[in-house]
C-alpha cells in the first residue's frame, strides 16, 4: 500500500539527493574534521561548505551558525545561554503555544526560581503582542517565541517582537524549526539574537540541528567539551548529518517558491474539500497568517485518535491534537490555549504537506475522510444525543 504522507510538521522524508550527499561520510570520508592531516581536513572543508549553505538559507554569516544534535538542543542552548549571560535577571517570557522543547524547559526553569510570563494567543492562535509588550521589564533575561506554530501553522510577528526586545536590551530567541524551509526566514532583516532550526523538518536527516547566534551576542555553551564549533558546542562533528543539512538547506531555499504556490494551493484544496464535504468541521488557526503547508481541522464529536486509526487503513498519515496520555485523551496545550471547545479539540487533525505531495493524494484524502467521520459519528453518543457532555 502506498503511503499518503501528510505529517511533515512531525518529520519529513530525507530527500534522495541529501542521502547521496551524506553516504560518503559513512564510508571513505570518515576522517575527523578537527584532525591535522589533510584526510580529516577535507571533511572540515565540507562542513564549512555546509555551514555556508545553511547560512544562505536564513541570511546569516557562516560564523553565526552552530551545528547541534537537534532542534531541541538548539532551543536548550539558546535559553541557557540567555539566562547565563544575564545571571541577575530572573524573569523570562515565552508563549503559551511553544513546542515542548521550549515549553518544558521553561516549566523546569519556573521550578528553579524563574518568574515566567506565558503570552496568550486568541482563538485563532494569534499572539497577543500588547500583552507581550506590557510584560517586558528591566528584570527580563529572555523572550523566546516560536516563528510559526507546529500545530496550527500560525506565524508570529517575529520582526516586531525583535524590535520590542531590542529596545529594552532583552535577548530574543525564536524557535523557527517549523518556519525554516516553509516561509522566508531572514535573520538579518528580523534582527533577532538567536534562532533554532532542525534538519529532519526540512528533508534532512534526524539528529542534526543548528542554532544561529548573532555576531556580537553574548553566548555561553550548553555542551562544554572540545573546541569544536569554535568552542561553542563540544563534540566531534556529525559530519554526514551536517553535510546532509547543508544540502537540505540548499534544496529548501530552492523550494520556497513552490511552497508558497503549489503546496499552498494543495493545502487550500484539501482544506476546502474537507470543510465542504464534512458538516461540523472547523478550521483551527488564522486563515491567512499560516504556514502554507499546514491545516488543522476539528471534526466535532469524534476522537482524533479514532480518525487517525481509520485513515491509517488507507495509508494516510496525519496527526491529532489530542494525545492519549495515561489513559485520558487530553487536548494539546496549543488547542487549549486557543480555547478550542473540548468537543472540537478532541477531534482535531493536523495535515501538513510538503513539496512531495500531489493533487491526487489530496483528492484521495478528500474522498476517504468524509465517510470515516460519518461512521465514527454514527458510533458516537455525543453526536446522536444533542447535548454534548464531553468533559
Ligand atoms: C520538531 C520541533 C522541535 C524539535 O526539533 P528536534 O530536532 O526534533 O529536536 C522544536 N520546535 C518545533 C517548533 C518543532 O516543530
Amino acid at each position: 500500500m502506498d503511503i499518503v504522507y501528510m505529517d511533515n510538521n512531525a518529520t519529513t522524508k530525507v530527500d534522495p539527493v541529501v542521502l547521496d550527499a551524506m553516504l560518503p561520510y559513512f564510508t571513505e570520508l570518515y576522517g575527523n574534521a578537527s584532525s591535522m592531516h589533510s584526510f580529516g581536513g577535507a571533511v572540515g572543508r565540507d562542513i564549512a561548505a555546509a555551514r555556508e549553505k545553511l547560512a544562505g538559507l536564513i541570511n546569516a554569516e557562516p560564523g553565526e551558525i552552530i551545528f547541534t544534535s537537534c532542534g531541541t538542543e538548539s532551543d536548550s542552548t539558546a535559553i541557557y545561554a540567555a539566562i547565563r549571560s544575564n545571571p541577575d535577571k530572573r524573569h523570562i517570557i515565552t508563549s503559551r503555544v511553544e513546542h515542548p522543547a521550549v515549553k518544558n524547559l521553561y516549566e523546569h526553569l519556573a521550578k528553579t526560581g524563574y518568574r515566567v510570563t506565558w503570552v496568550p494567543v486568541d482563538k485563532e492562535g494569534v499572539l497577543d503582542l500588547d500583552f507581550l509588550r506590557h510584560h517586558l521589564t528591566d528584570n527580563t533575561a529572555l523572550v523566546s517565541i516560536m516563528w510559526a506554530n507546529n500545530e496550527s501553522g500560525v506565524i508570529f510577528p517575529i520582526a516586531k517582537i525583535a524590535d520590542m526586545a531590542r529596545e529594552k536590551g532583552i535577548v530574543f530567541h525564536s524557535d523557527a524549526v517549523q518556519a525554516v524551509g516553509k516561509v522566508p526566514v531572514d535573520v538579518r532583516q528580523t534582527g533577532l539574537d538567536m534562532l533554532s532550526l532542525s534538519g529532519h523538518k526540512i528533508h534532512g536527516p534526524k539528529g542534526v540541528g543548528a542554532l544561529y547566534v548573532r555576531k556580537g551576542a553574548k553566548f555561553s555553551p550548553f555542551m562544554i567539551g572540545g573546541h569544536q564549533e569554535r568552542g561553542r558546542r563540544g563534540g566531534t562533528e556529525n559530519s554526514a548529518s551536517i553535510v546532509g543539512l547543508g544540502r537540505a538547506s540548499e534544496l529548501a531555499k530552492g523550494h520556497l517558491r513552490e511552497m508558497d504556490t503549489r503546496v499552498r494551493a494543495l493545502r487550500d484544496r484539501l482544506e476546502q474539500g474537507l470543510l465542504q464535504a464534512i458538516p461540523n468541521a472547523l478550521l483551527n488557526g488564522e486563515k491567512d497568517l499560516r504556514l502554507p503547508n499546514t491545516t488543522n481541522i476539528s471534526f466535532e464529536y469524534v476522537e482524533g485518535e479514532a480518525i487517525l486509526l481509520m485513515m491509517d487503513q488507507f495509508g494516510i498519515c496525519a496527526s491529532s491534537g489530542s494525545a492519549c496520555t495515561s489513559g485520558s485523551l487530553e487536548p494539546s496545550h496549543v488547542l487549549r490555549a486557543m480555547g478550542v471547545p473540548f468537543t472540537a479539540a478532541h477531534g482535531s487533525i493536523r495535515f501538513s504537506l510538503s513539496v512531495y505531495n500531489t493533487e491526487a493524494e489530496v483528492d484521495f484524502v478528500v474522498e476517504k475522510l468524509p465517510p470515516i467521520i460519518e461512521r465514527l459519528r454514527q458510533m458516537s453518543p455525543f453526536w446522536k444525543g444533542a447535548g454534548c457532555r464531553l468533559q
